[in-house]
């Protein structure tokens, strides 16, 4: 590589406005960790993490979840290439194991409009799972169209474009350790 692709900072991105550093993330999502192990204590849950944007949030949260529990994962897509959902929501990959009669928590980067969930905690109940929840990193409550209850919310965000910690933007930034808002998606 290029001394001067090297020297270009994805982190320090100027399009990028921080919303919330890695050290804000960390502590929150250690109490949420805190928060579900007392709540499913005796218990034996199964985390769903939705790929791909909840797996770096599911990776540090399944760490301050001090039980016996399972992780899998599934593939739901709802927004294509863009910034904004379709409002089709997919199964594109779809658990390996039978839900039924399990405490399902699943785990997702970001509530928007509440169409994927609701697709999501609807087929989950329908599989027979015993109990389904859900805790969220991100709540971006003023788009939402379906109600959904998030049983674990990291925050509210106001209604802009976030990306990092998981999140990207046309598979971009989902390396950043911290959250951002995107400021100009053309750019
Ligand atoms: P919903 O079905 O609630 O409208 O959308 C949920 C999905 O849309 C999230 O799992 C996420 O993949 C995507 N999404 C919604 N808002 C944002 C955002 O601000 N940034 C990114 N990167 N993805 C988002």
């Amino acid at each position: 590589m290029s001394s001067s692709a090297t020297a270009l900072s994805e982190f320090s991105n100027p399009n990028l406005e921080p919303l919330f550093t890695a050290e804000q993330i960390q502590t929150r999502v250690a109490e949420m960790g805190a928060e579900i192990a007392r709540d499913y204590a005796g218990g034996t849950p199964l985390l769903v993490g939705v790929l791909k944007g909840a797996y770096i949030f599911l990776s540090d949260l399944v760490r301050s979840i001090d039980l016996r529990l399972g992780v899998e994962f599934m593939a739901i897509s709802s927004y294509g290439m863009g910034t904004r959902s379709s409002g089709e929501v997919r199964i594109v990959k779809d658990l390996d194991v039978p839900v039924e009669g399990r405490d399902i928590l699943i785990v997702e980067d970001i509530v928007d409009t509440g169409l994927t969930l609701s697709y999501l905690i609807a087929s989950l109940h329908g599989r027979g799972a015993k109990s389904v929840r859900l805790a969220a990193l991100l709540d971006k409550w003023e788009r939402r169209e379906r109600e959904v209850t998030i049983d674990y919310c990291g925050f509210r965000i106001p209604d802009a474009f976030v990306v990092g910690y998981g999140l990207d933007f046309a598979e971009r930034y989902r390396n950043l350790p911290y959250v951002a808002v995107l400021k100009d998606p053309n750019a």
